[in-house]
């Protein structure tokens, strides 16, 4: 049996993609069909290049930046629908005033072309003659996926159309299954298994009830979905993904002078704080959120393998959550083998110091700890076990450590208030040489998987699919409703002008961050700090007093005024301590920018004096080599990390 396997536009032009490289080695070792990979997506980059004016920024809009807005969803309707004008008027409407003119003819003029491109496309799939051809879905792929899967079934009927990805999870799989009968069948849930058993049982006959999450056809032609699997594959079955091809075919794409290429490795699947405290806003998981990960050797052995085979270095680590285990395990490892890997990668973020350092040393300078505020009464809320003051303690030792942090500032949290963000934002000038969120604050978007999606008490009711699905596709609303993944509400937490003062000092954090600094050097009898911040009008600032010195050594880590009394008591038993003194050092000291606090608690904001001017430098180069996959939309009202 042969298979082609398809990734369409959107998907990021910088990696690989993931779900079709493991789906290629499941198809060779657990079949006896062989898979190849189309990847349609840089085929795309060099047709519109050779049309229109169309960039790398430009990809980048419709892949990830416009996510929220479905742009790039939108474009591909046409081709779906078989009509290069489709609601063109309603696209225009929606997005008047949210997108420059300019962007709005782009996004018209793309979706008056791009049913030639899925023409020629479906011909170049039926001329590659598969038996079967697969598309995976994920984000901003599902229209493209669905019209070529449509004139592939045109063109050639016999051809057997799958789709398959996170856009297919569960309700939404079943929706599109349903909703457009050109697709045969509809992988839900993890592929690795379900693909290569469906395509046994197309080859040797046999019972398609019997693979799991399959929305298959009864003789009458309704859409029939199996059961999804109740638990989630053993990670010992999760097969390394096979690349091949993709940076042939990158090499010869004018995307080769857009993108650094980068590998993707998976360690890990599910999330080991949502099994726990699912965070309220996150749909990240889907169906399965138990955690598992690869066995230490296997991992390390994938990542080693990849890079010799393919000679990159840049490895972004699709896992949502870092596997705590590999920070003694597989990390030590890297960090022996001489390769000098940059790794991208999600952490949570009340990581220590020490723990930092590790991932410094192993490569893994690009992480994104799930940060979303800077207040712990919103940070409980989202049920995010961490503190205000350990997402500030993360980004200083981020600094410290050499690591880029990538974070967003997320807001409209039932039962947020004003006064949860006001002392915060007062305090944003002080934390200007840390590293700024990628994007100004955004309202969280309701997700599918989610807590807010799935219990209406914890605030959000009324929910509606997002706009955007209403003016792609031409389904009535309760269809839409099972094949959205991001939903509308009415508006909950903090009004707009709140959000204004964050976002203002957000943006001055953004534009300023540069060429701000702040860090200290402990010299063991005096503390000396230096600070060039536009809100601070000192620059060089020594600590002498014992009491001073020691109260800045335990700021360290996050501590209550009276549990900083008691430990500065026990540490300087000749010198009387209170805890007014230690309160009136502590507000003081906000004052000057040197701690910042929160929910009762402080901390101190200097790094230690490091060579960090140079890394940020080459974090600010690097920035724009971010993969897509990692970057959190332009627009965004969500966030992808742990
Ligand atoms: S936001 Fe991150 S930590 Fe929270 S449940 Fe989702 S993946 Fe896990």
């Amino acid at each position: 049996m042969r298979v082609l396997l398809v990734n369409m536009p959107w998907s990021p032009i910088d990696l690989p993609s993931l779900a079709l490289g493991i789906l290629r080695r499941s198809v060779d070792e657990r079949t006896s069909g062989h898979a190849d990979v189309l990847h349609a997506n840089l085929e795309f980059t060099d047709w519109i290049t050779r049309r229109t004016e169309f960039t790398a920024d430009d990809y980048q809009f419709y892949a990830l930046s416009s996510y929220f807005m479905g742009c790039g969803d939108w474009v591909f309707s046409s081709a779906l629908y078989d009509d290069p004008a489709w609601r063109v008027p309603e696209f225009r409407a929606s997005m008047r005033g949210k997108l420059r003119d300019e962007r709005i003819r782009m996004s018209e003029e793309l979706h008056r072309v791009v049913p030639e491109f899925v023409q020629e496309t479906a011909e170049r799939i039926v001329a590659a003659g598969p038996d079967v051809v697969g598309f995976t879905s994920t984000f901003q792929q599902n229209t493209a996926a669905l019209a070529a899967a449509k004139y592939v079934k045109r063109l050639a009927p016999h051809i057997v159309t799958v789709m398959g990805g996170a856009n297919c999870d569960g309700e939404q799989g079943e929706a599109g299954h349903r909703n457009f009968p050109f697709l045969d069948y509809v992988v839900r849930g993890e592929g690795e298994a379900a693909f290569p058993q469906l395509l046994t049982t197309l080859d040797e006959g046999g019972d398609l009830s019997a693979v799991p999450g399959l929305c298959h056809r009864s003789p009458g032609g309704t859409s029939t979905a199996n059961p999804m699997s109740t638990s989630p594959l053993p990670p010992a079955t999760i097969l390394p993904p096979d690349y091949s091809g993709y940076f042939e075919r990158l090499a010869s794409s004018v995307a080769r002078n857009w993108v650094e290429p980068k590998l993707v490795v998976e360690g890990a699947r599910g999330c080991w704080w949502g099994e726990k405290h699912h965070c309220t806003f996150c749909g990240l998981n889907g169906s399965f959120m138990q955690f598992r990960s690869k066995s230490p050797d296997t991992f390390y052995e994938e990542i080693m393998d990849l890079a010799r085979r393919h000679r990159v270095l840049d490895m972004y680590v699709v896992d949502n959550i870092l596997d705590m285990g590999y920070l003694s395990t597989v990390l030590p490892r890297i960090i022996d083998s001489g390769y000098d890997l940059r790794l991208h990668i999600e952490i949570k973020a009340n990581m220590r110091r020490p723990q930092l350092r590790t991932l410094a040393d192993a490569g893994m300078i690009y992480v994104q700890p799930g940060i979303e505020s800077l207040n712990s009464r919103v940070l409980d809320l989202m049920d995010k076990g961490v503190s205000g003051c350990q997402n500030v303690r993360m980004l200083r030792d981020g600094a410290e450590t050499g690591l880029s942090v990538s974070w967003n500032y997320l807001h409209g949290f039932p039962g947020e208030t004003a006064a949860d963000y006001e002392p915060v934002i007062a305090q944003l000038p002080a934390l200007e040489h840390l590293d700024p969120p990628v994007d100004l604050s955004a309202r969280i978007a309701i997700e599918r998987f989610s807590p807010y999606f799935n219990r209406p008490e914890l605030g959000f009711t009324g929910l509606r699919p997002e706009e955007h699905y209403r003016f792609t596709y031409d389904l009535p609303e309760s269809e839409l409703y099972d094949l959205a993944y991001v939903f509308e509400a009415p508006e909950r937490g903090i009004g707009e002008t709140t959000v204004t003062s964050l976002n203002d000092a957000l943006g001055a954090w953004r534009k300023h961050h540069v060429d701000s600094r702040l860090t200290h050097t402990d010299l063991g009898d005096r503390i000396v700090c230096v600070s060039r911040r536009r809100a601070f009008d000192w620059g060089a600032m020594e600590l002498t007093a014992p009491l001073e010195i020691a109260a800045f050594r335990l700021l360290d880590q996050p501590h209550a005024p009276a549990a900083l009394t008691r430990k500065l008591a026990a540490r300087l038993p000749e010198h009387p301590v209170d805890e007014a003194a230690v309160h009136t050092l502590l507000q003081h000291w906000v004052t000057l920018g040197l701690v910042f606090t929160d929910g009762g608690q402080y901390v101190h904001l200097a790094p230690a004096a490091v060579n960090e001017d140079l890394l940020r430098l080459d974090f600010m180069r690097h920035r724009h080599a971010v993969p897509a996959a990692q970057q959190t939309p332009d627009a965004p009202r969500a966030v992808v990390h742990a």
